[in-house]
């Protein structure tokens, strides 16, 4: 499945792209709990503990923005496992959000360690990491704001180790009506004024509406998953909150 590029709505281009997130990133944490009520901490939650990370995995955290999977990756290890000998790669196409990560892993043991290494890239073309390098693949909330999800998708494959796991955490599509309609009114009218009020950006927040709009159906982005390559199990995602999130997930077998 070839997919045709996107305008996203005026921001035509990848960096510009990046421009939205600059613009939000001191504001990226305090808005994602403000506009989700907290309810995307349990998303993370659980989707670390759907990863199950083992001792001495080796993360690749694509579009990790401030840091929170790399985080939670780690804060698992740690205590599951009591292992200090997982690493990850915060990967993301903002250098603001990645100044953001790495101020926040500085203020923890974390940052202390070589346990985490930060990179300037796209998801697109990781043309910095080899091939067959990393155990596990992650995108959080980050594959929708890319115009090509196919090329996203065929890196993630070129990247994983042989038996690795690709996972993406990523908003979905409702299909229940009357959630679907309260999730929309507060979508469309309620988060962009939120994100005049709190980031005094309208316009980064109408986009965010519009692009969890765009994003393909939950079974049409497990097919894209499956052409890119992987195997998935379940049908590949899991819905979240009546699927206002989900997670997808893939094997390179
Ligand atoms: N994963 C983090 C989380 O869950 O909190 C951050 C998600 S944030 C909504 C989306 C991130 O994707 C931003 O940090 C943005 O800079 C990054 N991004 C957008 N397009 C990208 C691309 N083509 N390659 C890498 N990162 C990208």
């Amino acid at each position: 499945d070839t997919q045709e590029p996107k305008t996203h709505f005026g921001f035509k281009s990848v960096p510009e792209i990046g421009q939205v997130f600059s613009n939000v990133a001191s504001k990226y944490d305090l808005m994602n709990d403000i506009m989700s009520f907290g309810i995307h901490r349990f998303w993370k939650e659980h989707f670390i503990r759907t990863m199950a990370p083992g001792p001495g995995t080796k993360l690749l955290d694509v579009a990790g923005g401030t840091g929170d999977i790399a985080m939670g990756f780690f804060n698992y290890c740690k205590e599951i496992h009591k292992d200090t000998t997982a690493k990850a790669t915060l990967l993301d196409i903002n250098s603001k959000m990645l100044e953001v990560g790495k101020k926040r892993f500085s203020m923890t043991s974390y940052g202390e360690t070589s346990q985490i290494a930060f990179e300037l890239g796209n998801a697109e073309n990781l043309e910095s990491i080899p091939s067959n390098s990393y155990d596990i693949y992650t995108i959080a909330f980050g594959i929708r704001n890319c115009t090509h999800i196919d090329k996203v998708l065929h890196e993630a494959y070129r990247v994983l180790k042989p038996g690795g796991r690709f996972m993406c955490l990523e908003f979905g599509k409702v299909q229940n009506p009357v959630v679907s309609l309260m999730y929309n009114l507060y979508s469309f009218q309620i988060i962009p004024v939120m994100g005049q009020l709190v980031a005094a950006d309208i316009n980064s927040y109408q986009y965010l509406v519009e692009s969890i709009q765009q994003f393909p159906s939950q079974d049409k982005f497990a097919k894209m998953i499956e052409n890119a390559g992987f195997t998935i199990v379940n049908n590949g995602w899991e819905d979240l909150s009546f699927g206002i999130a989900a997670i997808h997930s893939g094997f390179k077998l």
